[in-house]
């Protein structure tokens, strides 16, 4: 096994157990190593850290699988990896049952760039290092062990594998359906039914992350007139309607989200369809447009997608995340609420916060935080890794 040989002094991220070692904090390495290839990591005084993963096209030159420089990295590794993420699970009553369930959280399971999603009986990886891409087959043994799933499609189309010199790769791992067939996936959250699009919908399918959210949502929807925007496939929607919110408007600028969005409507008979309000449209733009006719909400949840994916592009998305709050604001009824999110990993809590006060201050109205909304508990935040929470979001109040 080749070895990493860190730069004097940079062995302290390492000690504290973060999973990546930057480019910067690499001295040299010894032997050779191809990308994905496991490589021994030690401090400049030749101490083992750790085995990690090489990745010399990446800024994130390594990445730990273990901080156990005795353990090792094998098909065995792997399956105890994913046994452990499952099982931790299936420990939080909350998770038991769930049939949408992240399986793997990546480095804040132990597996960098594993991300793995159980939808029913199919579940659907994403992998996004060249270590986790290495060990692909191990993988697929290790989550056909831990689950016992019937099949297992791989969505590896995120643009962040570009960063590690891999190309997009999706299709089929294990129990394709014949050939032109497209499993017809539902799941059911908090008693409603949405169908899960693995090969064309968005990252690995659907917005698991916020099921806690859209069945709080739930609680407070009764008689309220309700604007859901970027609301994809209607999460968010349903369950307000299933609350017994007086309308709900949903706003999406992909025309197949929205179709997906209706057609999940059609799967609740129960829910009252004559009170929804479908509009395909550029958010920015919508929340404008109703400013200008007058419209107004009792309750807006503004979930857009990550506009800031590091840090280098924060002042544009803060921008971005100014304007459409700040919009909120101006369409909210005395006593309304906000529901608002950022799951740009390059804009932190603090920042957020700080962007909606001066959102509101813009907007011209006095309000309160009266909530932290986050992540469900199967997208947890390894202490070893707070890069781990991506998704922050505030429910606020207004006078
Ligand atoms: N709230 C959703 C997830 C939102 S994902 C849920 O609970 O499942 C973000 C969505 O924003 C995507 O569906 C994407 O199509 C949409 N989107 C991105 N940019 C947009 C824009 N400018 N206007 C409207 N929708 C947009």
């Amino acid at each position: 096994m080749a070895q990493l040989i860190l730069m004097p002094g940079k062995e302290r991220s390492a000690m504290k157990r973060h999973p990546w070692l930057f480019a910067g904090s690499v001295g040299r390495l010894e032997g050779r190593a191809r990308p994905g290839d496991t490589v021994e990591v030690l401090s400049d005084n030749l101490k083992p850290l750790g085995r990690a993963a090489y990745s010399p096209s990446s800024q994130i030159r390594a990445r730990f699988w273990t901080f156990d420089a005795d353990e090792s990295v094998d098909d065995a590794f792997f399956k105890r990896r994913i046994a452990q993420a499952v099982a931790r699970r299936q420990a939080l009553p909350e998770l038991r049952g769930q049939q949408g369930l992240r399986l793997i959280h990546a480095e804040s399971d132990g597996l960098p760039g594993v991300v793995a999603d159980q939808y029913g009986d199919t579940v659907v990886v994403q992998l996004t290092s060249a270590g986790a891409d290495k060990w692909r087959n191990a993988i697929v043994q290790g989550l056909l062990k831990a689950t016992g799933c019937a099949r297992i499609y791989e969505r590896s189309d995120s643009d962040v594998r570009g960063l590690e010199g891999l190309e997009p790769t999706v299709g089929w791992l294990h129990g394709a359906p014949a050939e032109g067939e497209r499993p017809g996936l539902v799941i059911d959250e908090y008693g409603v039914k949405l169908a899960v699009d693995v090969v064309g919908g968005h990252k690995t399918g659907f917005y698991l992350d916020q099921r806690d959210n859209r069945a709080w949502l739930r609680s407070v929807a009764a008689d309220k007139d309700i604007l859901n925007c970027f609301c994809y496939t209607a999460g968010f929607s349903l369950q307000a309607l299933a609350g017994g919110a007086r309308s709900v408007l949903s706003i999406d600028s992909s025309g197949p989200a929205l179709a997906q969005a209706q057609a999940n409507l059609a799967l609740n008979p129960q829910l009252p369809a004559e009170r929804a309000e479908w509009q395909e449209a550029d958010v920015f733009q919508a929340l404008r447009d109703f400013r200008k006719a007058g419209r107004s909400f009792d309750l807006i949840v503004l979930d857009p997608p990550k506009f800031a994916p590091s840090a280098a592009h924060a002042d544009r998305a803060a921008r971005a995340y100014k304007d459409i709050n700040l919009l909120g604001f101006r369409l909210l009824r005395p006593g309304g609420l906000l529901m608002t999110y950022s799951c740009s990993g390059g804009i932190g809590l603090e920042l957020f916060q700080k962007i909606v006060a001066g959102a509101a201050l813009d907007a011209g109205r006095s309000a309160r935080i009266v909530r932290r909304l986050s992540g469900t508990a199967d997208h947890p935040v390894a202490l070893n890794f707070p890069e781990g929470e991506y998704l922050k979001g505030l429910l606020v109040q207004v006078d």
